[in-house]
Order: structure tokens, then sequence, then C-alpha cells
């Protein structure tokens, strides 16, 4: 059994969700994690609802705007609110970073304020995050959060690890470009990575739905299995996103 820590399962990307659902099921997918990204996808109103689906309440970096105030976040939680996210830094498109960084805050203090774990994006910015971050959330803290498709230094991956948060793998891992990726999966402890598929996004190599979806997960485990040469990635991961989200 096992949970897919991110995926985009909305009506924005699909039109055959329960069809979507099944087929995870199928493949052990007993709970999907879908982050919001912005005030609208974010909002209870506009979920598919299903004893499958958990949501985050989250403004995605290249969705922030001037505008955005704390208020209107924190109005958007409501009990079955499991975590915030994704939220964090990117600066691979936007280069706002100061607007960026003041909505990330507020979403990090919101996580403080309702004891929740977040989700972070992170993205031509670990370094710029890690300061971010350490600077609510110190060494020895654990299930604060989760760095989702993780990459970059393994030096400040190790730190984020350090203060909190888990490594979340997708079907990146499974490109033939990826090496670096995998070098990373090599090095993290299993206790310290959760599993996503990021879908629609990053279809993992061998993956025969034209579009990512979370019954895809299977390529995602099985990759880390043979990444470190183990075989209970599968249920190391779903106790480990079972501890983080407290499902
Ligand atoms: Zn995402």
């Amino acid at each position: 059994m096992s949970i897919d820590t991110h995926a985009h399962i909305t009506k924005e990307f699909y039109t055959d969700i329960p069809q979507v659902l099944s087929r995870a099921i199928q493949n052990g997918v007993h709970k999907i994690i879908i982050p919001g990204t912005n005030l609208s996808d974010s909002n209870p109103i506009n979920r598919y609802k299903d004893p499958l689906l958990k949501y985050a309440v989250g403004i995605h970096p290249n969705e922030v705007s001037d505008n955005i105030d704390k208020k209107q976040i924190f109005d958007l939680i409501t009990e079955d609110t499991i975590a915030i996210g994704e939220c964090g830094i990117d600066l691979s498109q936007r280069q706002d970073k100061k607007v960026q960084e003041a909505i990330f805050r507020i979403q990090i203090e919101i996580a403080i304020e309702r004891n929740l774990p977040i989700i972070i994006h992170t993205r031509n910015a670990l370094e710029e995050t890690y300061d971010i971050l350490s600077s609510y959330y110190h060494q020895g803290n654990e299930n604060i959060g989760v760095i989702h498709s993780a990459d970059g230094s393994i030096e400040i991956l190790n730190k984020l690890i350090d203060i909190g948060f888990y490594l979340s793998f997708n079907g990146i891992s499974t490109y033939k470009s990826a090496e670096k990726i995998r070098d990373i999966i090599r090095e993290i402890n299993i206790h310290k990575i959760l599993v996503e598929t990021d879908a629609p996004f990053l279809n993992p190599k061998g993956s025969k739905t034209k579009q990512n979806e979370s019954a895809n997960i299977k390529y995602v485990i099985d990759n880390i299995n043979n990444i470190k040469g183990i075989s209970n990635t599968e249920e190391i991961t779903e106790n480990n996103a079972k501890l983080l989200f407290r499902l």
C-alpha cells in the first residue's frame, strides 16, 4: 500500500477522476495528497470530494501576488486541511523574490500556528529556501514538512532533514538525465524519503498512461528500490507519510 504525497488530481487537469482514482486503488494507493497552488484550488468548495483525496491549502510561489494576505489563506483552512502548501521560492520563471518570500513566510506562520505540516516547492532557490525555513525550524525538529521534488546540493538537503523535513521524489528520478537525483536518493536515509507522482506532470519512465496519474507511483517506488538495493521502499515511505501527515 502506498501514499502519493503530491499529485494534482483536479478538474483542471482530469476529465476522468473516478477512473484515475480506481486505477490508483488497483495499484495499492490508499491516499493521495493534493497540494493547494492558489486561492481558488485551495478553496474547499472547488474540490473533488473522495475519501482517497486529502487536501492542503497553499499558494505556489509562481502564483503569488502582492494582494494576497494572511487572512485570505487562513480562512480556507478547515478541519479537513491536512497541510499547508505547496509554498516556497521558485526563481526559475519569476524573479520577484521579495513577494514570494513574503507569501512564503505567511504560510510558514500559519503552519506553525495551526500545527500543520508544510509542503515546500523550491526551484533554483534551495539556499534561499533553507535560510527562510531555518529561521523558524531548528535542529532536532521532526515531522515538520516535505521538500517536494527534492533536488540540489546534498549538503543543504541534509540540513533540511536536520530541521525536520522529508525529501520527496517522483518520476524525474527515473529519467536518464537524472543521475544527480539518483545520487541523492542513494545517499539519503530511506526513513527520510517520501514518494509522489506530481501528476499530471513528470510521467515516470515505464508509465503506460499518456498523462501521469497516481497509479504510476509504483514506477517511482520500484526505481527507489533499485537505486538503494532494497525491497521495502513502499512500506517505509508509506509509514513516513503517515507520520508526517498524521494519517
Ligand atoms: Zn505540485
